[in-house]
């Protein structure tokens, strides 16, 4: 596996793939969640192009930016042993430049649920996402359904900027009692990842009422915040495939998300009915 750092050496070692590419981003702190990406990509592709880059842009004053967990070690051994034939990782000099234009998501989709707690944060996904493909350049690219608007907001940019990447959604990888994984579990004890559990047994009750025929979003939004009280409740939406809020869930093609804080840390997860 070749381990770049510069966007230089990276350039250059694309030149060299006449193949098919596989790209992974992630921001590090690998756990299977990225592993299945990772192994997707290694599936599909003659190359595997993983970056690990802990994006400033996209984290907002306040947030976990400088504890974010960083694991260097065991990533590189992770994606080593996986098979991955190119890790890049930069730093922030190597991605941004002093002057740049400035790359605004989309204000309908990106300014609420996520967008609305993180104001300014789709903004920098997409600038960082739009410079990890012009350097990867790759065939397919695999992104996570647990971040379900940032997967919908990279496929519209990546439609609507003519990229020619193919954008490849992955499932939600869970652990053994339904949490979803995420680098920030690192930060909950023991007690917290109980509470954690709320989200996804709120995500499961809500497709069970579904699947009863109770449609009406706000009924199961009502069902979803009484499993998950008393924790701190973000946001509970429902949604079409395209991010416009629902009054009535349609099935297969709604999102169901929730956001929460558990003690300190923010949690996401969702379910695609
Ligand atoms: P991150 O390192 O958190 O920026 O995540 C990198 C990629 O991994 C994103 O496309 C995420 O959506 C995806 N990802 C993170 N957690 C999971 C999970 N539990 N299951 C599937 N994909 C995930």
């Amino acid at each position: 596996m070749k381990i770049l750092k510069t966007t230089k050496e990276l350039i250059d070692y694309r030149k060299s793939f006449t193949c098919s590419v596989g790209f992974v981003p992630t921001m590090g702190a690998l756990h299977h969640g990225h592993i299945s990406l990772i192994k997707e990509a290694l599936k599909n592709n003659e190359k595997t192009i993983v970056s690990i880059f802990v994006n400033p842009t996209q984290f907002l004053a306040g947030e976990d930016f400088e504890s974010y967990p960083n694991r260097y070690e065991a990533d590189v051994k992770i994606c080593e042993l996986a098979g991955v034939d190119v890790l890049f990782m930069p730093t922030k000099d190597e991605i941004y430049f002093k002057d740049e234009p400035n790359i605004l998501a989309p204000m309908k989709q990106s300014y609420i649920l996520e967008g609305y707690q993180r104001p300014k944060h789709f903004d920098g996904v997409l600038q960082v996402v739009l410079k990890l493909l012009n350097l990867t350049k790759p065939t397919n690219a695999y992104f996570g359904k647990k971040d379900a608007q940032q997967l919908f907001l990279i496929q519209n940019m990546v439609k609507t900027l003519f990229l020619d990447t193919n954008i490849v959604p992955c499932e939600i990888v869970r652990d053994e009692y339904g949490l979803a994984l995420s680098s920030r579990n690192t930060y909950l004890d023991d007690k917290e990842k109980k509470e954690a559990l709320k989200l996804s047994k709120s995500l499961k009750i809500a497709s069970q009422e579904i699947m009863r025929g109770e449609l009406e979003t706000e009924y199961i939004k009502v069902t979803m915040r009484e499993i998950l009280a008393p924790l701190h409740v973000e946001y509970i939406e429902a949604v079409d495939r395209k991010f416009n809020k629902i009054e009535n869930i349609e099935l297969k093609n709604s999102i169901i998300l929730v956001a929460t804080k558990v003690g300190k840390t923010r949690l996401i997860d969702n379910i695609w009915i």
